[in-house]
């Protein structure tokens, strides 16, 4: 991040990096109704088709206590509902405060709650009190209950199409 900004002086290029953060903060992006996921890279991957049981999502934690506006102590909210990635900049800002906006890790297959309950210590006496925080998921993909895939229904799963051929032939390929 430091090296890119070093290389944004003119104001067209603070422009781009502007629209590539509301390309960031934005989305989800979809793509015919399929949601964009971008994967990183690695030797001996091939263009087919993966399955995706967890997906980056914005959700909204309404009702947070104030002194919870710190992005540690979001990070640690956001952990109960998925692996917390990163807040929104008018989050940590407290521009905006009428809910506290973290993007999380969800994994699909696990439970997702309407609500947390946050116990936190009260100044005068330190007894731990609960609070509920409500979680409000500002999208959520489709999940097929076929294959426990996200992006598509039981009905259009691939799995449905996969024809059963004979064992597979290993070929090795000089390097
Ligand atoms: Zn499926």
């Amino acid at each position: 991040m430091d090296r890119l900004d070093r290389k944004l002086p003119s104001e067209t290029n603070r422009t781009k990096w502007a629209a590539m953060e509301d390309v960031i903060e934005g989305g989800p992006w979809l793509f015919q109704g399929q949601p964009i996921v971008l994967q990183c890279w690695e030797q001996g991957m091939s263009l087919q088709h993966q399955k995706h049981t967890q997906i980056p999502i914005w959700v909204r934690l309404k009702h947070l206590p104030m002194e919870y506006w710190t992005e540690d102590d979001l990070s640690t909210v956001a952990s109960g509902v998925g692996t917390p990635l990163y807040t929104y900049k008018i989050t940590t800002d407290c521009s905006r405060l009428d809910y506290a906006r973290v993007c999380v890790m969800l994994d699909y297959n696990s439970t997702l709650p309407k609500y947390l309950v946050v116990m936190h210590p009260m100044l005068r006496d330190r007894k731990e009190v609960p609070t509920r925080i409500d979680v409000e998921y500002e999208w959520l993909p489709q999940r097929c209950k076929q294959c426990c895939s996200l992006g598509h229904i039981a009905q259009a799963c691939p799995e449905n199409k996969k024809v059963h051929h004979g064992a597979p032939v290993m070929v090795f390929v000089k390097k």
